[in-house]
């Protein structure tokens, strides 16, 4: 897979360019991650893939093909998305797309439904999505962008492959990403400080702003993923961060620490308290 014009994130490229080459492109994928525009050129540059009638490596990005469905004028791809309002993507689009999926494509070998601001969907929009999402026709593909798939139904989330975005590497955003890269590293080497203070420390500097704290809680889901990895001894390269997770914790503990730091990922799209939230984060990293 090719990812012209498409800086950074050179972690979820490998994913994907693993994927396509071991033949296991699911049908469905979530794109989350705060930069917006990255968001956009990551899926756009995937429904082009899905479409590219060049021979090599896709997207070519000069077919006919994926020079439609870069100016959304592709017969196959379809391109929906939600108003400003928290849950303004309405079912009557989910709907609509449902019915069109099971006619076949017109051109291509695959049709694409990009879902942008998937996180904005009602809860029926995303139920009635669940319905296709379970039973695709083969040639259908979603793809789901959002800024945390923590917004998204438990269903719907089990049924894509959900891929983060690093933050935005624009220079302006350079000071934000050092914050959240900084407070990840602290928070990661409080849970295996002696005192439980070191985290309190860290806690109180993240309650304050949600942006940041979404940020973080992404960085920290994957160091510890990252974590489980290394601990299961799958290879990889793993930062010294990773690495000391790794040599202090069972595979056991490592588990439980993702799935609370997912957990408060979820509480945080649920709007939940964020003092609460990060106390409660905090006493479940500390727990034995
Ligand atoms: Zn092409």
């Amino acid at each position: 897979m090719r990812f012209d014009g498409f800086t950074g994130n050179t972690r979820l490229q490998r994913r994907l360019c693993d994927i396509e080459e071991n033949g296991r492109m699911p049908h469905a994928f979530i794109f989350e991650g705060a930069d917006e525009k990255a968001r956009h050129a990551l899926a756009l540059l995937l429904a082009q893939w899905a479409v590219c009638t060049a021979p090599g490596d896709k997207p070519c990005g000069v077919c006919a093909a994926c020079v439609k469905a870069k100016k959304a004028g592709h017969p196959d791809v379809f391109s929906a998305q939600g108003g400003a309002g928290s849950r303004s993507f309405h079912v009557d689009v989910i709907r609509t797309i449902r019915e069109d999926a099971y006619i076949l494509p017109n051109e291509a070998q695959r049709k694409v439904y990009l879902l942008e601001g998937a996180d904005t969907m009602t809860e029926q929009a995303q139920n009635a999505l669940l319905k296709i999402l379970e039973e695709p026709p083969a040639y259908v593909l979603f793809i789901l962008t959002c800024v945390s798939s923590a917004g998204l139904l438990p269903t719907v989330r089990s049924r894509a492959q959900i891929f983060t975005l690093e933050p935005s590497a624009l220079p302006e955003a350079d000071t934000a990403q050092k914050q959240v890269e900084e407070l990840t590293g602290l928070l990661a080497a409080a849970v295996a400080a002696p005192h439980e203070y070191e985290l309190l420390a860290v806690s109180g500097k993240l309650i304050k702003d949600k942006d940041r704290l979404r940020a973080v809680l992404q960085r920290l889901a994957l160091v510890f993923r990252d974590a489980c990895v290394c601990s299961a001894g799958s290879g990889g390269e793993t930062t010294g961060q990773v690495k000391q997770l790794c040599e202090r914790f069972t595979a056991g503990r490592l588990l439980s620490m993702l799935e609370a730091t997912q957990q408060a990922q979820r509480m945080l799209e649920q709007n939940a308290n964020q003092t609460l939230l990060v106390t409660w984060l905090c006493a479940k990293l500390r727990m034995k």
